[in-house]
């Protein structure tokens, strides 16, 4: 397939770009594009053979329902049916933006959708572009992150050129994304909300605005069945093998040494403070403050190439606040947690 990429940084040559990209989505076409967490790669969710082409476009596991992206909250009703009360406070705060709704579905979207699941994940993303595309096409759009299956997600227009040039029609390429890490993910079709996978809207957030949230048990326990399918696979894996080490900066300079020692090349993933301590063969900071590092992580993980390097050594974050959405990437690209 051809693979069209539309600079869509500035605003007078975005405008053309989004409908000639959802002139393809409407013809059946999966096309990326940029969203406030990662690059989405979006197809018509009410279409089984676009949807599909989503799938083998990201050599994604069939039993792995997608999100489906609407551009206002009012169109919510058009795909989901019993929604409960405290989804209207959550809808106010958090939408749009990093926060995807777990409801049962009025069955309007294809079966591939929704994995056959009588359950519908709904989000509205909190990006010009997204939202400018969602109201040209006039669509649901079903778009999970744009990177083949496996891999770390895309923040840049280049990380989906690079997995899925070829395969896809377009990407729009707006540039790095914000937030660095995918959405929150929350059960509500129960008395009260449950999350399902940690992203870009903290518990502590959900919290401040409807109470105690708790946490599917399966998140922290690889014996328990996970009620979100997707997080039951290893994911996020970059191509050399990543151990993340718990301790002091002296601890880690240990670690560092001793496989140095075994003839390893290090490349070392730590905030900025952690990296200035340390010595290996190559360093790369990933931010001051935890917004930053979610911002910087998949484009770190993805910078690491095994010409020259042969283990990335990374430090652990206290798993507080986007902490823990941080932190559950982490643990899943993980070949050793030490
Ligand atoms: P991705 O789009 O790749 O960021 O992944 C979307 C996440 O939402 C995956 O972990 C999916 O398993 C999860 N998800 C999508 N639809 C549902 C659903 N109906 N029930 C539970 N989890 C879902
Ligand atoms: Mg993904």
């Amino acid at each position: 397939m051809q693979t069209k990429r539309w600079n869509v940084t500035n605003e007078s040559s975005s405008k053309a770009a989004i409908i000639e990209a959802a002139v393809l989505l409407k013809e059946g076409l999966p096309v990326a594009f940029p969203t406030e967490t990662v690059y989405g790669l979006g197809a018509d969710a009410t279409s089984y053979n676009a949807v599909a082409k989503i799938f083998t476009a990201k050599g994604r596991p069939q039993d792995n329902p997608l999100i489906v992206h609407i551009a206002e909250i009012k169109q919510l009703d058009e795909f989901a049916v019993h929604i409960p009360s405290y989804v209207l406070p959550l809808l106010r705060a958090f939408s749009p933006g990093p926060l995807t709704y777990i409801l049962p579905s009025n069955g309007k979207c294809a079966t591939n959708v929704t994995a056959g699941l009588d359950t519908i994940a709904i989000r509205i993303p909190n990006h010009p572009i997204a939202l400018q595309l969602l109201q040209a096409v006039q669509l649901p759009i079903a778009a999970p992150s744009a990177n083949l299956s496996g891999k770390p997600s895309p923040t840049t227009g280049a990380h989906v050129w690079n997995d899925l040039y070829g395969k896809i029609a377009g990407v729009l390429d707006g540039g790095a994304t914000g937030v660095g890490v995918e959405s929150t993910v929350i059960d509500c079709t129960g008395d009260s909300p449950v999350i399902l996978r940690p992203g870009g809207v903290t518990k502590e957030q959900l919290e401040k605005v409807v109470g105690p949230v708790k946490t599917d048990p399966a998140l922290n326990n690889e014996n328990k069945k996970p009620k979100s399918p997707g997080m039951k696979y290893k994911h996020y894996a970059p191509e050399i093998p990543l151990w993340l080490v718990t301790g002091s900066a002296s601890h880690m300079q240990k670690v560092i040494r001793q496989e140095q020692d075994n003839g390893k090349r290090i490349g070392v993933l730590a905030s900025t403070k952690t990296i200035a301590q340390l010595e290996a063969d190559q360093l790369k900071p990933l931010g001051d403050n935890p917004q930053k590092i979610a911002a910087t992580l998949y484009d770190a993980l993805r910078a690491y190439k095994k010409e020259s390097i042969d283990l990335i050594i990374c430090e652990t974050f206290p798993e507080t606040g986007i902490g823990q959405a941080i932190m559950n990437r982490l643990k899943k690209a993980a070949t050793r947690i030490l």
